[in-house]
Order: C-alpha cells, then sequence, then structure tokens
C-alpha cells in the first residue's frame, strides 16, 4: 500500500514523478504529494487523487527539478488529509521523507523526541521517523546515509521509504524492511518506484532491494548498497526487466479491471507455456527436483489472504483429491498470531499475487523457525515471497493493476491444478487416462475462457437487473464453493454490495432466513459432481421467493426452467469446471459497480498489495 516514486539524475523529473504516481495509483489514492528539489525544495501536496496534486504543479521553475520523490497514500495512521500527506519534513525543514509501511514504536519515540522539543503538525508514523533521523544525526554529526543506518535500528515495523537531505543534494538514500522498493538504473539517471512500472519506459536494469537493506544513490559516487544491520556492503544484483509498458496501460478499456477479466484467454496461455509438453506431460521443474518433499509431506498448509485464500481453498481440494495429501488453507493473519503447530515434514505453500502481502511474508518468517519446505505462489518476479521461499511457481499473469483480482485468481486457480495433478500423477494416485483427460482441458482452456467471454451481453443485461439489490447470495458446492466465495468478495469489492458466499448446503443452517423476493442468489450449478444436490438447493430457494442467477454447464435443462437468469459455460470437466465459471461472476461484479458508477479500479478503502499489516 502507498505508492513511492523518485529520481535523481540529469533529466527533469517532475512528469516522471506524476507519471510514475499515476500508475502507482492502484497501491493508494486517498492523497499524494511530491517534493522537487531545484535551488530549493518546493513541496506540494494534496488530498485525493494524483490529478488534484496535478493541478498544484504549474510553477515554472518545477520544470528544471532533477531531483523529486513522490507518494500516493493509504492511509494508517491519521485520516486522509492535507496535512497526513507525504512527504513528510523533518523541523528543521532539511530532510524529507516518502514512507510505505507502518513504524510500529512511533508513539514511544514520538514521545521522546516531544520532550527534546520536535513538534509534530501530522498524525503519522512517518513524520516521527523524519525527525528520529534528524535527531540522529544531530546528535552523531553523520551524514543521512549514516543516520539513516543508526534510526532503522532503532524502529520496529515495516517500510521502503526515500529520504532527501538539502543539505546534501547530490543524493537520495532508500532501505526497505517489509515494503516493496524497486530502484532502476541507466548510466547516471536513478529511478525509484514501489514497483517497476513507473520507470519501465525509461530503463529495464532494476535492483530489488532485500529486506533490511539501504542504498544510497549519488549522482558523485553512484549506487552503495548496504545492509543496514550488519553495515556490511552487498554486491549488486541488477536484474533486466521482461515486461514492457503495455502490460500496465490500459490499452482501450474503460478500466483496468475490464481489460484484465478480457485478458485471461492470454494469461492462461502463458501460465501454461513451457509448463505442458506436447507429450501430455507437467512440467515444473520445482516440482522435478522436491518431488520427495511432496510424498514425505505430512501435510500441506496454503497461507494467504483475501482472493489468494479462496485460490488456495480450491488448491486445498485439488490436492486432497489428486494428490491425496492431506490440505489445509489459513488465513495469515491468524495464523501467524495463533502458535499454530508446524514440524519439519510440512510443505507450506505461500500464495500471493504481489508476493508483497505483510502477513503472508510475517507467516513465512514464522514457519521457517520449524523448517518446513516452503513452496511459495506468487505473480510477481522477485517479489518478496518468492525469494523468502525454498521453491515454488509464477502464475505468470502479468502485472495486474485492477484492485480487485481477477486474472490472478485464474491463473492462481490453474497452478493450482496443474501442480496437484502433476504431484499426484508424480505419486502414483493419478492413473493416465484421467491424468490425460484433465491435461486436455487445460490445453483448451484458453478457447474456454473466450467462449464464456462471448456471455458479456447477456452477463450485462442480468447485471443492469439486479444493480439495486442491497445484498446477494452466492452459493457453490464442491469445487464451486471456494467461486462463490470469490464471486461474493468480487461483489464487495467494487459494487459496495453486501455479499456472502457460502456452500449450497449450509443455506439450511442458517442463511436461507434472508431469502425474500429482494434477495438475488447466484447458484454456481455447473453439470457433474453435486449436479442434483444443488438442483434442490435451488428449488428451496425459489420456493421461498429468491431469485436465482444460475452459472449452467451449456445444455443444461433442469436448471434452466426454474432460474430467474442463465449463464451458461462450455461443457468442462469436473476440476476444470471452476475456474472457467469464475470468469462470468467477474463480469456481473464489474458491470453492477459500472452501473452504479462505482470507482472500480480504484474501489473506497482499498489498495492492492496489502504490505501492512
Ligand atoms: N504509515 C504511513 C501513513 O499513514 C504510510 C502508510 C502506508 O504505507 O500504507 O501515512
Amino acid at each position: 500500500m502507498c505508492g513511492i516514486v523518485g529520481y535523481i539524475g540529469e533529466n527533469p523529473s517532475k512528469e516522471f514523478i506524476i507519471d510514475g504516481l499515476k500508475k502507482l495509483e492502484y497501491r493508494g489514492y486517498d492523497s499524494a504529494g511530491i517534493m522537487l528539489y531545484t535551488d530549493k525544495a518546493y513541496l506540494k501536496k494534496a488530498k485525493g487523487k494524483i490529478y488534484n496534486l496535478e493541478n498544484k504543479l504549474s510553477e515554472k521553475k518545477l520544470n528544471n527539478a532533477k531531483i523529486g520523490i513522490g507518494h500516493t497514500r493509504w492511509a494508517t495512521h491519521g485520516i486522509p488529509s492535507f496535512s497526513n500527506s507525504h512527504p513528510h519534513k523533518s523541523n528543521s525543514g532539511d530532510l524529507y521523507i516518502v514512507h510505505n509501511g507502518i513504524i510500529e514504536n512511533y508513539e514511544s519515540i514520538k514521545e521522546i523526541l516531544i520532550k527534546k522539543g520536535y513538534k509534530f503538525y501530522s498524525d503519522t508514523d512517518t513524520e516521527v521517523l523524519i525527525n528520529l533521523i534528524e535527531e540522529v544525526k544531530k546528535v552523531n554529526k553523520v551524514k543521512l546515509g549514516k543516520a539513516l543506518k543508526i534510526a532503522l535500528n532503532s524502529v520496529i515495523g515495516a517500510f521502503a521509504i526515500a529520504v532527501f537531505d538539502i543539505k546534501n543534494p547530490h543524493e537520495i538514500v532508500v532501505a526497505k524492511l517489509g515494503s516493496p522498493l524497486a530502484i532502476g538504473i541507466e548510466n547516471k539517471n536513478f529511478y525509484i518506484g514501489s514497483d517497476p512500472s513507473p520507470f519501465l519506459n525509461f530503463t529495464k536494469r532494476c535492483l530489488y532491494l532485500n529486506d533490511n537493506e539501504m542504498a544510497i544513490l549519488s549522482m558523485k559516487k553512484g549506487l552503495i548498497l548496504r545492509n543496514f544491520i550488519t553495515d556490511s556492503v552487498i554486491n549488486q544484483k541488477v536484474e533486466n526487466l521482461k515486461f514492457e509498458i503495455e502490460q500496465v496501460e490500459k490499452g482501450g478499456y474503460k478500466h483496468f479491471m475490464l481489460k484484465e477479466i478480457f485478458e485471461q484467454p492470454k494469461n492462461i496461455i502463458d501460465a501454461i507455456r513451457g509448463r505442458i509438453l506436447d507429450d501430455y506431460k507437467i512440467k515444473f521443474s520445482s516440482i522435478e527436483s522436491h518431488i520427495d518433499k511432496f510424498k514425505n509431506a505430512n501435510r500441506l498448509i496454503f497461507i494467504s489472504c483475501g482472493t489468494s485464500w479462496h485460490a488456495s481453498l480450491l488448491g486445498e481440494y485439488y490436492f486432497e483429491e489428486l494428490a491425496r495429501i492431506p490440505a489445509g488453507v489459513e488465513y495469515a493473519s491468524e495464523f501467524r498470531y495463533r502458535n499454530p503447530i508446524i514440524n519439519e515434514n510440512d510443505v507450506i505453500i505461500p500464495v500471493s499475487q504481489s508476493g508483497e502481502t505483510a502477513d503472508t511474508l510475517a507467516a513465512i518468517k514464522l514457519a521457517k523457525q520449524f523448517n518446513p519446505f516452503l513452496f511459495g505462489i506468487c505473480n510477481v518476479v522477485g517479489s518478496s515471497i518468492s525469494r523468502e521461499t525454498d521453491s515454488g511457481v509464477y502464475i505468470h499473469a502479468g502485472p495486474e493493476i485492477g484492485v480487485a483480482s481477477t486474472k490472478a485468481f485464474t491463473c492462481q486457480s490453474l497452478i493450482m491444478l496443474m501442480l496437484s495433478l502433476d504431484i499426484g500423477y508424480r505419486l502414483g494416485k493419478v492413473n493416465d487416462e484421467k491424468y490425460k483427460q484433465i491435461i486436455t482441458e487445460i490445453k483448451k482452456l484458453s478457447r474456454y475462457a473466450k467462449k464464456v467471454l462471448e456471455e458479456f451481453d447477456n452477463i450485462k443485461k442480468i447485471a443492469k437487473k439486479y444493480k439495486n439489490a442491497k445484498n446477494f447470495l452466492y452459493l457453490g458446492r464442491g469445487y464451486n464453493f471456494p467461486i462463490a466465495l470469490e464471486g461474493a468478495l468480487k461483489l464487495k469489492e467494487i459494487s459496495y454490495i453486501h455479499a456472502e458466499g457460502y456452500p449450497a448446503a449450509e443455506m439450511k443452517h442458517g442463511p436461507i432466513a434472508l431469502i425474500d423476493k429482494n434477495m438475488p442468489v447466484v447458484v454456481i450449478a455447473t453439470k457433474k459432481g453435486s449436479y442434483h444436490k444443488i438442483v434442490s438447493n435451488v428449488m428451496e430457494i425459489k420456493a421461498r421467493g429468491g431469485k436465482v442467477i444460475a452459472v449452467v454447464t451449456k445444455g443444461d435443462t433442469e436448471i434452466k426452467k426454474i432460474a430467474d437468469d442463465i449463464i451458461e459455460i462450455p461443457d468442462v470437466e469436473e476440476l476444470v469446471a471452476p475456474i472457467i465459471a469464475n470468469i462470468p461472476l467477474q463480469l456481473l461484479s464489474y458491470y453492477i459497480a459500472d452501473f452504479k458508477k462505482c470507482e472500480i479500479d480504484q474501489p473506497r478503502n482499498l489498495a492492492k498489495s496489502v504490505t501492512v499489516e
């Protein structure tokens, strides 16, 4: 959460920073701010979106600034307001900071600083940090880099920061613990971003900071990377980024979310590429080299949050069915604080789109004490989770900008299916026929997704009909239960309509009391599995006057007769069906939110990549 952008180099920086903030706006949009340095520091802030800030930057002088730091905020400490916006400056007016994360012990530090005479003009933890750095700098008579090193050793929490000192305007110092930070390098130009999207147009050479690392980006000395705990100098590990700027732009669609929904046929191909071979073999090198870990696994524990938690639940179902390994799913935020039982024969599978989710990272740290095998599933290449785990796979969904996850969920689910099938087959739990049958279906998955997307007009009409509903229920059984949960979450996130997902049979244990003529119930009732059971559940809803929107297999006649509205998906294998059935629910949420004129890519109170607890 929060987007950080910065630049120091030979070119004017204002446009780069504003443009970069817009690319990172998915991370937070409570307020925005910028510090540009020419002959002096110019600090501009505005509540709300980046365009409010842009309107305040007309002054000619700002166009010459070759140094700057910018921020788009997702408030943790202090309401979204002008004074709580970043950058924050120190009491002397010399130091400027942008920060992503939380300083947990800020109150005790603030008390000490107040006793020393410091004044505070915001409610943020960030303003405390910059004044702590100032105090350390003054007392120890050291330069910014050294002061940062000392100060960071006394704070608890998570941060990615960029700090600038007007007394030494040849450098910007950055540091990271917990929150992400990337540095783009091109000759004498240094670019800073919470992710590389702001600087993709300028350079593909990127250095991802690891936890406990700081870097001095100096116009005189180049880049110096250190560990701020051990104080040792670190060799730079500059990567060549592979993704293109088009991947982080809207490409003619009204919203990123819509673009990402329609991109899914292609994402599916990318997730499969090189992993399903011509001879119908699945190949994950990370599984090949660690198959014994899965063979000897006591159990699998998925750790995740939000949408990734739903994909993990589907993973649990798949792994128990195909690999016959006991599996369970944990909310990372619960797991990390509840003294869980972990032993070395467990395989822990953290799942996260961004690979930066703070709770999931903390759960990994906790799990490590017991030495289990850690196998990560992430989208963002080089992310913290991919670095903190022993092995894992990328889902290859490409950059996901829409705050509500769509294509990442589809690819996570697909990867779950492929992994469990691969492991199940290697362990002799899946026979040749079943193995080949599912692979044949996976190979057709992209085409199936395309077919479902062709239903968009029908789905739009259904959305229009139900857009004013106050509540929704989503029901599914078996593999479709996680899809019901995910469908409900999508609707809540972007349309602000209250929605709940349930296993269909749980209706009788409470939720059925809610059914009346005003309650639309989305039922995922694809053929096979528990189809006949769910037909009965639909009857029960209809008997109580509820409205049923059913996702059914093409050619279905039974549910068609009783449901109010129907969305058809192709007739696919039972384990593959949920991946496809999820897509119309994304479109349904999207169109309802669009009819309600909601801010789809930036829903209120939410942000992508939850890098704070
Ligand atoms: N804690 C800082 C603030 O509230 C940064 C928030 C964040 O990174 O989400 O301003």
